[in-house]
């Protein structure tokens, strides 16, 4: 696995450094409201469970899980939802845990998706933010890591469901995506 990354992009220690912040900033941001984190799987799997465990207020959590991509290494534009919320979440406060932002065009299909079941708010937190990649205005409230336009795996992020397990953010090498 490790000879298909060009390079280590965050390091365990940084993505645990980060995570910490977020989870305390999270924490003091929604003290005394009815908090749901909801998890896009698969590729957010990893940084939910490191994320809610750094979050010191009760909270629920919930899985969404959407399909943009297939194989390739692009959004389609065209999401799916493959497996949907299982509780309400109209007048609770939403936040949805993502692993990555890239065009934005996911992250508008979830939020204009989840905005009419009426929830009381509804916020973002992802790991990683690519702007400079961004096709439709949309930006998440908490981001972990802007990050260069690079194709990476790791900390929960495939190519081809591949590379999920990694424990750090690493950059794919072209040729893997390229063949
Ligand atoms: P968007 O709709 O913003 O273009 O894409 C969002 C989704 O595309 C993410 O949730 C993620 O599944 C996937 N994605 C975008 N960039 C990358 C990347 O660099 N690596 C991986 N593994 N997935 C990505």
């Amino acid at each position: 696995m490790l000879n298909d990354l060009a390079k280590v992009l965050l390091t365990k220690e940084q993505i645990d450094t980060r995570v910490a912040e977020l989870g305390a900033q999270i924490s003091r941001d929604y003290a005394g409201k009815d908090l749901v984190a909801i998890c896009i799987l698969k590729g957010a799997l990893h940084f939910m469970a490191d994320l809610t465990r750094q979050i010191t207020i009760p909270l629920s959590i919930d899985f969404m899980a959407i399909s943009s991509y297939g194989a390739g290494t692009k959004t389609s534009g065209v999401v799916r939802i493959l497996q949907d919320l299982d509780s309400s979440i109209a007048d609770r406060h939403v936040l949805i845990v993502e692993d990555i932002v890239d065009s934005g065009l996911t992250l508008k299909y979830l939020v204009d998706n989840l905005s009419s079941r009426r929830p009381a708010s509804l916020k973002i937190v992802t790991l990683l933010d690519k702007p400079a990649r961004r096709a439709v205005a949309i930006a998440p409230h908490y981001n972990g890591f802007d990050i260069p336009d690079e194709f990476v795996v790791g900390y929960g992020l495939d190519y081809d469901e591949k590379y999920r397990n990694l424990p750090f953010i690493g950059v794919l090498k072209p040729e893997i995506y390229q063949k």
